[in-house]
């Protein structure tokens, strides 16, 4: 099933949002300028990123995602580090297994990345 870019971001809002320890008690971004999350100022070339992969090793997404989304992203380096990835502040790597999860299980694809009982964020190491 094919979601709308704006059906995506309420699913992400929901599942990434309401864990991210950026959100504030009254359920607002706690960033500066919520508009510098990664993981919606990129969420196109996020979405594009994970329907081309299809592995059950979230390193293969891993490698999507720095190819795809970080080669463009503002924050990084031309050397390919990210301060904002170093200190744990980019939404869509710390999350990166519940992104997955969310946009595969929202465009139909199957989904078992992640083990039975895991609900927590899991934090992605850096390559
Ligand atoms: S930093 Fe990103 S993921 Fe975290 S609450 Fe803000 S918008 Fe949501
Ligand atoms: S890890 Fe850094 S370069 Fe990659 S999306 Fe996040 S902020 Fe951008």
């Amino acid at each position: 099933m094919q979601r709308s870019l704006e059906d995506l971001e309420k699913i992400l809002r929901t599942q990434v949002c309401s864990v991210c320890t950026d959100r504030l008690e009254d359920g607002n971004c706690g960033l500066e300028d919520p508009g510098d999350c990664a993981l919606f100022r990129m969420l196109p070339q996020t979405a594009r990123a994970i329907q081309a992969t299809d592995s059950d090793d979230i390193q293969d997404y891993v490698r999507a995602i720095r190819e795809n989304v970080c080669l463009i992203c503002r924050d990084a380096l031309p050397d390919g580090s990210c301060e904002t990835r170093e200190q744990v502040r980019c939404a869509l790597d710390a999350y990166l297994v519940l992104v997955v999860g969310a946009l595969e299980e929202a465009t139909g694809k199957t989904f078992d990345h992640v083990p039975a009982g895991v609900s927590a964020p899991l934090i992605m190491p850096a390559l």
